[in-house]
Formats: C-alpha cells, structure tokens, sequence
C-alpha cells in the first residue's frame, strides 16, 4: 500500500512541474504531459485537460502495466512512453514537452550536434528518436532506443522527452536540453559560419566536473 499523504504530496509536486513547462514557455495549452512514480504507482497528468484547473481531488494514477487506479480523468495519451521509460530504467519522473526550439531541432538533424558542455548533464550527444504518432508503442519503442544512456531525446517532428530523480532534475534537464537546441540553432544560423563542436573527451571531463557540482547531495 502506498502512503495516501505520500501520493497527495507528489500529485502537488507533479502539478506544480505541469504548470511550470506552461508558464515557462516549453508547452502551450494542453500539450506536453508529466509523470511521478511512487512505489508501484505512477501519477500522471489527465489527457488535455488545463494544468490550472487541475486541483488535489484529480490525482490521476496508474500501475506499471498501464491499469488506472486512482482517479476518472483519463491518463495522459502518451502512457506508452512513461511506463516504457519506468521499465527500462530507475527513474522517478518523466516530462515530455513540445518546446519550440527542441521540437525545431528534431525536423533538422538526427542527434543534437554537442555544442555545450550541459549536452554531459543528459549522459551525452541527445539523440532524436524517429517519428510515430503520438500515443503509440511504436513512438515508446523508438524513445527507448534514443534514451539508451541518455536522461532525455528528442522525438522528431514532436517534442522532448525527458527522466530523472526527482520532478525537479527531470525539468530542469527539459529546461537545459530546449535552451541548447536554441545555442545550436542560433550558432549555426549566420551563412558561412559552423558552430564548433565539443569533443568526447571535452564532453566526458563536462561529466566529472558536473558531478561535484553545485552544494553536492
Ligand atoms: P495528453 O494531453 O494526452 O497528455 O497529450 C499531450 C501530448 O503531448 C501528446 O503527445
Ligand atoms: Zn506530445
């Protein structure tokens, strides 16, 4: 049994990241979707219904097999891609947004060309899973591909996708993988000029470095 204070608690936290990508600009109206996982339970944002209107009595929650246990929203149509992700990995939280520059990025180019040192903070060069339609395990199956040592992808012509510990890490991981997608797009859109590059030992020392980064845990 989950403790119910415990899941009030993270379906709080869960809205306030939804809320978040809107006022923050990675999403607009009812796009995007996030998830936090409590034991065996995954909560999840109801399918298109405003992140402002969402309030304590719409804790929306589901099992690992996708089976709705808590709540009469429907889930979030994009299920397929939180439980994959829950599967595969030790992750405790998923947001998936459509922010402008990222979701610009995936018509472009097959990975992120490295042009910062945060491309480390998502385990290296942010690969683009090819597009599915929205909501299918086919879309799941080719994230998964895409996350393999990754915490985030881009899902061509879509959006983002990205895991973390906690709801916080996983947004602030969306929040650095859009701003690098608007540095690349911005760095490489004077004619005749490329932007460099960082290399994967360039990368790989970003990664120790951002280990101790900050106050540590
Ligand atoms: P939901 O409203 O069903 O979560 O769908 C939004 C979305 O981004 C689908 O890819
Ligand atoms: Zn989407």
């Amino acid at each position: 049994m989950t403790d119910p204070e415990a899941l009030d608690h993270a379906w709080d936290e869960l809205v306030a990241t939804a809320r978040r990508t809107v006022a923050d600009g990675l999403v607009v109206g009812t796009s995007g979707n996030v998830s936090v996982r409590v034991g065996d339970l995954v909560l999840v944002t109801p399918s298109g219904v405003r992140y402002d209107r969402l309030g304590p009595g719409d804790l929306t929650a589901v099992d690992l097999e996708g089976r709705q246990t808590r709540g009469t929203l429907r889930p979030t149509s994009e299920l397929p891609m939180h439980l994959a992700v829950y599967r595969a990995t030790d992750a405790t939280a998923v947001v998936h947004t459509h922010a402008a520059h990222a979701t610009a990025v995936s018509t472009l180019v097959t990975e992120l060309p490295p042009v910062h040192y945060m491309t480390a903070a998502l385990g290296g060069p942010v690969r683009v899973a090819p597009y599915a339609l929205y909501g299918t395990e086919e879309l799941a199956g080719n994230m998964l591909a895409a996350l393999r040592d990754r915490t985030g992808c881009l899902l061509q012509n879509h959006g983002t996708i990205v895991h973390g510990d906690t709801l916080d890490e996983a947004y602030d991981r969306t929040a650095q993988l859009e701003w690098m997608c608007r540095v690349w797009l911005a760095a490489g859109s004077l004619p005749g000029r490329t932007p460099t590059l960082l290399t994967p030992e360039q990368l790989d020392a970003a990664g120790e470095q951002l280990r101790g980064y900050g106050q540590g845990r």
